[in-house]
């Protein structure tokens, strides 16, 4: 080994080694302080030192009294004028402080008996906070603040202050301390010979340089730019994303090459079986999804392990394909598992299968949160001795009870529901043969979200990918209107209308809170006013708050016509089929992105007769909802949608939250820093090829624990 490279291999050892010191092992981080770190996944240095501030405040100067604005965060300096403790609702500490040109209040409504004894007439304090208008002046609550000699200021801070996710408990000043004590040692013990200049995009090739960009985002000098911060677009956080992006890349990438250089069994095509199964069906599957079917099944009859993404908009007939794909695998004797984000769509997907493959007389069952006690018990042991051959349910697929006696075929319907975390435990399970030589199963992924193409590249880059890019025939495009909520009695009209002719209706309800509770409550109230103002119909109510077997009854009398308007939350977002179900009413559509506006309203025109999707409006449209309303209007087409919805609102909504959640980005934005992919792409490959171990580093950096998509 070469001197040069030794002696890096060296530092980057003991590098590793201070990284992974434990922050309880710093004075003063006692048991309290390391559950609250904890709570926020800091438990290493490296925690600290990636858990970056999700924006800054300038308390390098103090603002005079007379000079502050509304809302504004601001140093203040004064004399306490006055101090009194108020009994009102609360017991509050008030003291007003002065300087020479104004004064102001600041409150406390915890408070100890020595932090009372504090506060002084006379007495010389420095604040930092929040400027809240009050009565007579503005006020600020609970700011940080120190008493000093008037004669003897503590100096001002020098860079930036940076103000970063914590929890209750944990204060700004004990973390901000905490990751400072973090870079200091690790400043001091890290040489800085193989530091680089910024300017290069094959700097992310060099070892350290991302320390030095991260203690820049800490503590950003007074003279940053705090906008250039704000808007993500500093050189530092650029360097940084491209990092972690690459990071992603390398291992999407590696986890795609590590599967690709693993076995599975291949299993054949059995034309006489096909001919069955599709005499079976009750239509004629389309060209698009022939077409798809033949590049599974070119991948099922392979040696290499399938991994691909299908991609297909809502009503483009996935689940047939799937099953299709199935036969081929069950006529090989091996198990097909799959999964589905809601209980409704893991039984609707089972009497699917149950029909469709009918003629096989193949042994299905339902694993979900449903199936208990003893009958659950049951279902284990057939799926382990290999009595049941199609395992449907939802993420208890992956449970570890489950064990599968050999499973050939994972299939995940609705990917965007699931992390990418919970897909591959489910491959894993499937995982037989020895550690040299695995033979994994079949993995289909399948989602209604059409991806735009750069995201699907960084989201996904570890699949290969499949689009349905046509609907069954006649299919009529859904007809979408757009109503204030002023004209209610005129959609009401409507849907009477409707049902008269045979058929139903969805009336979606919407809210800003993220409580299944409050929707559950908002949904009640709209059914009975629904049922007021139309007494002749029967109108059912789903929601979140339901039990699953609840929701099951409810779908069921649905799809029975017991019930002609059914009020829900967004629970009916993914893949409830009622081909008689031809209006949906969504309230207060405003509230909702493109895309989740556009999974909505594939609920209807499942079947051949005219659909229609009406979106009511609370108040006034904004401009960029009024764009969004008159895209819906415009197109039924899934794709352009996407691109759309990226351009307005970002990756985030895409992907869906769970999605980018599990990815969990720490600083990374995938519409702000969509520019960066292919380089972070092509960095990828490079790394892979040239420099494992850097990848392997940046992974270790960048990605959450659990979360390295390595096989080995
Ligand atoms: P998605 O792609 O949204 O999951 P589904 O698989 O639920 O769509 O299919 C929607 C409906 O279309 C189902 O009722 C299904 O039986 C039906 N369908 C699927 N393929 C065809 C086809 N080729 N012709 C007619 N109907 C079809
Ligand atoms: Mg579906």
């Amino acid at each position: 080994m070469k001197e040069k490279s030794k002696n890096n291999l060296l530092k980057m050892t003991k590098k590793n080694t201070e990284l992974n010191s434990l922050l309880s092992s710093l004075p003063g981080v006692g048991p309290k302080i390391t559950q609250k770190l904890r709570n926020i996944n800091l438990s290493t240095f490296k925690d600290a030192l990636f858990h970056l501030p999700y924006r800054y405040v300038d308390r390098t100067k103090v603002t005079k009294i007379c000079n502050l604005n509304l809302n504004d965060y601001a140093v203040i300096e004064g004399e306490i004028e006055s101090v009194g403790v108020v009994f009102s609702k609360r017991r509050t500490l008030i003291c007003r402080i002065s300087d020479n040109y104004g004064s102001v209040i600041i409150r406390f409504y915890k408070f100890s008996n020595s932090q009372k004894s504090q506060f002084i007439k006379g007495a010389y304090i420095r604040c930092f906070g929040i400027a809240h208008r009050g009565k007579s002046s503005f006020e600020f609550y609970h700011p940080e603040y120190s008493i000093m000699e008037k004669n003897n200021l503590k100096p001002l801070d020098t860079t930036l202050s940076p103000i970063y996710p914590t929890t209750i408990g944990l204060s700004q000043n004990k973390l901000r301390d905490i990751i400072k004590r973090v870079l200091d040692h690790l400043c001091q013990t890290q040489t800085n010979a193989n530091v680089k200049p910024f300017n290069s995009e094959k700097l992310i090739l060099n070892q350290f340089s991302s320390y030095e960009a991260l203690k820049f985002l800490h503590n950003p000098p007074s003279n940053t730019d705090l906008s250039v911060l704000e808007s993500r677009s500093h050189p530092m956080q650029k360097i940084l994303s491209l990092e972690e992006l690459t990071a992603y890349q390398v291992s999407l990438l590696s986890e795609r090459k590590t599967i690709k250089s693993h076995t599975s069994k291949p299993m054949f095509r059995d034309l006489k079986s096909e001919g069955i199964f599709l005499n079976n069906l009750n239509f004629k599957m389309t060209s698009a999804q022939t077409r798809v079917v033949k590049e599974i099944a070119d991948d099922i009859s392979s040696i290499n392990p399938m991994h691909r993404l299908v991609q297909g908009d809502v009503g483009s007939g996935k689940t047939v394909v799937a099953a299709f794909c199935s036969l081929q695998v069950l006529l090989s004797k091996k198990q097909v598992a799959i999964m589905a984000p809601t209980e409704i769509l893991a039984e609707q997907h089972r009497l699917n299968f149950l029909e469709w493959l009918s003629p096989f007389k193949y042994q299905i069952d339902l694993l979900s949160s449903k199936v208990k006690g003893k009958l659950r018990e049951k279902v284990y042991r057939k799926i382990e001795d290999g009595r049941t051959q199609v395992i449907i349910g939802t993420h208890a697929l992956f449970q570890e009870n489950v064990k599968y006696n050999s499973l050939g075929l994972v299939i995940i319907d609705e990917q965007h529901r699931f992390g990418v975390n919970q897909r591959l435990t489910l491959l894993k399970k499937g995982f037989n043969g020895t550690n040299n030589c695995k033979i994994i199963p079949n993995q289909l992924v399948m989602t209604a979200t059409p991806i735009p193409r750069t995201l699907a590249m960084s989201a996904y880059a570890d699949l290969d990918f499949s689009v349905i890019d046509e609907l069954p025939p006649g299919r009529q495009p859904i007809k979408t209107s757009v109503f204030s909520d002023q004209k209610r009695d005129e959609v009401i009209k409507k849907i009477q209308d409707i049902v008269i002719q045979g058929n139903q209706a969805y009336w979606v309800c919407t809210l800003i809170e993220e409580s299944d509770a409050f929707e559950a409550e908002a949904a009640k109230v709209i059914s009975s006013e629904l049922q007021l103002q139309m007494p002749a119909l029967s109108i059912g109510l789903i929601h979140g708050k339901l039990k699953a077997k609840e929701k099951l009854d409810v779908m069921d009398r649905f799809k029975r016509k017991d019930i002609n308007v059914l009020v829900a939350t967004t629970v009916i977002e993914v893949g409830v089929d009622v081909p008689d179900a031809t209006v949906m009413v969504i309230e207060n559509a405003e509230r909702l992105g493109l895309s989740q506006l556009h999974q909505l309203r594939g609920r209807v025109g499942r079947g051949s007769k005219p659909s229609y999707c009406i979106l009511m409006y609370g108040k006034k449209l904004s401009q960029l909802s009024r764009q969004r309303m008159e895209i819906m209007r415009e197109t039924n087409d899934g794709f352009k949608i996407a691109e759309k919805d990226l351009a307005m609102r970002g990756a985030g909504e895409i992907l869906g939250t769970r999605q980018t959640g599990d990815i969990g980005f720490k600083i990374a934005d995938l519409s702000a820093d969509a520019s960066l992919l292919p380089l972070a792409q092509q960095n990828a490959e490079e790394i892979i090829e040239n420099n494992p171990d850097y990848g392997q580093k940046i992974i270790n950096n960048w990605l959450p624990k659990g979360n390295e998509f390595s096989l080995a």
